[in-house]
């Protein structure tokens, strides 16, 4: 543990900016090594609750993103040899740091990305859970078979590893989405090639050294960083075969019209307007503090936010108390043990949802709770926003038409189920959704009558567990397979079918129990 420690700071305090002698620089990890970059520009790493500068992000430079590229296209050729019961062990490995290590990282989510601490933990937590499958990922791998296809003739399937993947991640889950990305490619026998994001990279930097504790050979992950140039690269090398992006729906376009453009296989998730529909049968005190835990929770930062609800006939009277709810919730940094909403990631995105909260109003929309203007006693710097309620809404209000990405509930109204339904179909994404209701007819209608990937019956986040996948759908994803789970294993493999004809009848016998790949 001590090793590690003095192992995570090395990483960020052994490069030096020339201009900004004491801020610390993230390093490269390549080929196994945590290498200082040769960058000439850097991006600053603040803590969003004072807006100060913790370290300084490389843009990596083309050398060095080539570097990474060639030597997980190298190290490739013998991980792909090493057996995936091998491959397993050594995620089996990196569950155990990573549940050791907790503690650390999410102290570095807190810091640079502002959730609250137990947040932060349930952030690694979600990631921990798709080591624990990868580290059982053999299953997930195997082929098909069909045999005596005619007179000695069998047909069967593998899944092979693709080669060097790549994974692009945004700045709000900073453990959780790598997690998704490298456990996967490599247990399935690929390399991969991390670009975290630039306004948190620290968990990612962790992860890379825990990874390589748990044994994951040099070269088959490494971390480089940088913005626009980065993505480019990684759109546009020639050993990268397939890339995961997690972010907003301008970069995931145009990475996906980019990397496809080039050949690659690209699954990218995007942007998300979650909505509920409360029927007047729900159960109201759970319901108020669901919809205000999952609407202003994270500071509304998460893709699986519930940020917009419709509510149905007399539940309208629910919204004042979900307003009341909303006024307990202390805003603040995400270190301090009684604050529920941490600051926003960067001044700009506090303007912003400051901005669409005014316009908002401007558009007719009511504000019974309004977290505008918001001052944090000790963290006067920061990008706070306390949780706001918009309500009166109509569906080309800026406040429903916008992703706002912060601690705001959008409130619709509708007559019916059939039209809370048709509202939420007709928003173009379809990340995730629910219902709170007591009818099992009207959950039953609302699940097989919904166009969204990812449902919830009296749940208002429905992440979906390692075992199956997150399967957002519409204008939420781009790409046809979804991360992690069964589809997450196709993603990062090919099949190959191979139909033989043996007639030849040897000696195959033998005494001893096989113990292949130990
Ligand atoms: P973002 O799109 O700004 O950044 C994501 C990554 O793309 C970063 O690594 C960044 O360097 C890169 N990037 C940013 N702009 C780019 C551009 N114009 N061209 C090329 N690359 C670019 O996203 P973010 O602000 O970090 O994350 C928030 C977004 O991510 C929200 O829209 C949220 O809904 C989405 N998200 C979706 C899911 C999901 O599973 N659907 C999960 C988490 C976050």
């Amino acid at each position: 543990m001590l090793a590690l420690r003095k192992g995570v700071a090395n990483i960020r305090s052994s490069a030096r900016s020339k201009k900004f002698s004491s801020v610390p620089v993230i390093q490269n990890f390549i080929n196994g090594k945590f290498v200082d970059s040769s960058a000439t520009s850097f991006i600053d790493v603040t803590n969003p609750a004072t807006n100060e500068v913790i370290c300084r992000v490389p843009e990596s430079t083309r050398h060095e993103m080539e570097e990474a590229a060639g030597c997980a296209q190298e190290a490739f050729g013998t991980w792909r040899e090493v057996p995936v019961q091998q491959r397993q062990r050594v995620m089996f490995n990196l569950q155990k740091l990573v549940r050791d290590n907790t503690e650390e990282i999410a102290r570095s989510i807190t810091l640079e990305q502002g959730k609250t601490l137990p947040d932060a933990r349930g952030d690694v937590f979600r990631g921990l859970e798709i080591v624990e499958m990868s580290s059982a990922l053999g299953h997930l791998m195997m082929g098909e078979t069909q045999g005596n296809l005619s007179t000695g003739i069998d047909s069967y399937s593998y899944r092979e590893p693709l080669g060097v993947t790549s994974g692009i991640c945004p700045f709000n889950f900073p453990a959780m989405i790598p997690l998704w990305m490298f456990p996967v490619a490599i247990t399935a026998g690929n390399t991969s090639v991390m670009k975290p994001s630039e306004k948190d990279p620290g968990a990612m930097m962790i992860l890379a050294k825990l990874a390589q504790e748990a044994g994951v050979p040099d070269g088959v992950l490494n971390v480089i960083h940088g913005g626009h140039d980065a993505v480019n690269f990684i759109c546009d090398a020639p050993e990268i075969k397939a890339i995961s992006f997690v972010g907003g729906n301008e970069a995931g376009e145009y990475i996906h019209a980019r990397g496809t453009g080039n050949g690659k296989r690209v699954q990218a998730n995007l942007g998300a307007k979650n909505h509920c529909t409360v029927l007047p049968d729900a159960d109201k005190d759970a319901v108020v503090k669901a919809l205000a835990g999952a609407a202003f929770g994270a500071a509304g930062q998460r893709c699986m936010a519930l940020s917009t609800v419709i509510f149905v006939g007399e539940t309208k009277e629910w919204i004042a108390d979900i307003a009341e709810e909303g006024k307990k919730y202390k805003v603040g940094s995400g270190f301090d043990d009684d604050v529920q909403v941490g600051p926003l990631i960067s001044p700009e995105a506090q303007a912003r949802c400051e901005d669409i909260i005014s316009k908002a109003i401007e558009q007719g929309a009511s504000c019974p709770l309004d977290g505008r203007g918001v001052v944090v006693e000790g963290c006067e710097t920061g990008n706070f926003v306390g949780p706001t309620m918009l309500t009166g809404c109509s569906t080309d209000n800026i406040g429903y038409t916008e992703e706002i990405f912060g601690p705001v509930m959008t409130c619709l109204e509708a007559d019916s189920l059939e039209e809370a339904i048709k509202i939420t179909n007709a928003n173009p994404y379809g990340n995730g959704c629910c219902i709170f209701t007591q009818s099992g007819s009207a959950a039953r209608k609302f699940q097989h009558e919904i166009d969204v990937g990812q449902v919830g019956i009296n749940v208002p986040i429905p992440v979906p567990l390692p075992f199956f996948s997150f399967t957002g759908s519409r204008s939420s994803i781009r790409g046809d397979l979804h991360f992690y789970g069964k589809e997450g294993v196709k993603f990062v493999t090919k099949a190959k079918t191979v139909t033989s004809n043996w007639t030849y009848k040897g000696n195959l016998g033998g005494a001893v129990m096989p113990t292949m790949g130990n």
